[in-house]
């Protein structure tokens, strides 16, 4: 039976594990991201000497997904400044001598709720994190969507609410978008104190939700997703996914109407697969490339 490596490549950690086609974690390992140069050799450390198949890469971005650029896997304009211009997915299959596959972090953690968790009984879903950036990971069809880059729907942008205190986003290349409006760091600007400290306030949880709706109601009507899940940390508030979903409801106006919006419950989900949807996506995208090099599991 196959082995495969998984890597969940974040601005703040790293997160390595070795699972199998069945979406089994053996081994899992979280490390913290410093520099290429130091942190590339921890990870393929652990990769090395393990016999897998291949490797499947979430990693954060924008990252270059046009398969026949010259910068295939290549970290783009990332924030993280050491990073930017990495070939991570070249210097993968260099020193690992594997197939590797690569994909967005959030396009890898939508895949893995679509494979294993809360949207294997849809084709189309769509996945949000709201953490220290919001992110946006789309299925079409049962395969991530890339187009001409990948979706970057946490800069999509917003209508301000008439009564936000904060006067601009915390993005530093759009005043209003979603990322800059609706992040945990977004939250901590607007309120002074960091989002985990503010459950008990209502005015900060109303306003979240009508930010991330309004995402959400642009989601709905441009790609028409069969499921929505929302994770990240800022979505470990409780009262969030109720908040949201009346949101939703009322941005639309029942404009849109579809069996999904009937039962918004089971429309707007939280995720399903703990803390593994990213390296179980990983997993699938190390899967796919053993396949297309010719594999069988
Ligand atoms: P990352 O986006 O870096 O991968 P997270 O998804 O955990 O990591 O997001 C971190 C952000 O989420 C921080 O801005 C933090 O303030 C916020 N956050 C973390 N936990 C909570 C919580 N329980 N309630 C509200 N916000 C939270
Ligand atoms: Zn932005």
């Amino acid at each position: 039976m196959p082995y495969f490596g998984a890597l969940e490549a974040g601005g703040t950690k790293m997160v390595c594990a070795v699972g199998t086609a069945q979406g089994k974690i053996l081994e899992r390992i979280s490390i913290p991201t410093r520099s290429p140069e130091a942190t590339m050799p921890e990870l393929l450390g652990f990769f090395q000497g393990k016999g897998l198949a291949a490797v499947g890469i979430g990693c954060f971005g924008p990252v270059d997904l046009d398969r026949s650029s010259p910068d295939y896997g290549t970290i783009q304009s990332s924030p993280k400044l050491d990073w930017r211009g990495y070939p991570i997915l070249r210097r993968f299959e260099e020193a690992l001598g594997v197939p590797v596959g690569i994909d967005t972090d959030v396009n890898a953690a939508a895949l893995g709720e679509a494979v294993w968790g809360c949207t294997r009984t849809v084709s189309d879903s769509i996945y949000i994190t709201v953490g220290t950036g919001v992110g946006l990971g789309v299925i079409i069809n049962g395969k991530p969507h890339h187009g001409m880059l990948h979706p970057e729907g946490g800069h999509i942008f917003m209508d301000r609410r008439a009564d936000d205190p904060m006067v601009r986003g915390v993005c530093p290349y759009h005043p209003n978008c979603l990322e800059g409006l609706a992040s945990g760091p977004a939250i901590e600007r607007r309120w002074g104190r960091k989002a985990e400290e503010l459950a008990d306030c209502t005015a900060v949880w109303e306003m979240e939700a009508y930010y991330i709706a309004q995402a959400l109601c642009s989601y709905i009507m441009m790609i028409s997703p069969e499921r929505i899940v929302l994770g990240g940390g800022v979505m470990h508030q409780e009262q969030m996914l109720p908040l949201v979903r009346k949101e939703v409801r009322r941005q639309l106006r029942g404009y849109v109407q579809g069996k999904g919006l009937d039962n918004l419950d089971e429309y707007i989900v939280p995720v399903s697969l703990g803390d593994n949807q990213g390296v179980m996506g990983a997993i699938k995208l190390a899967m796919d490339a053993y396949i297309e090099r010719g594999g069988r599991l």
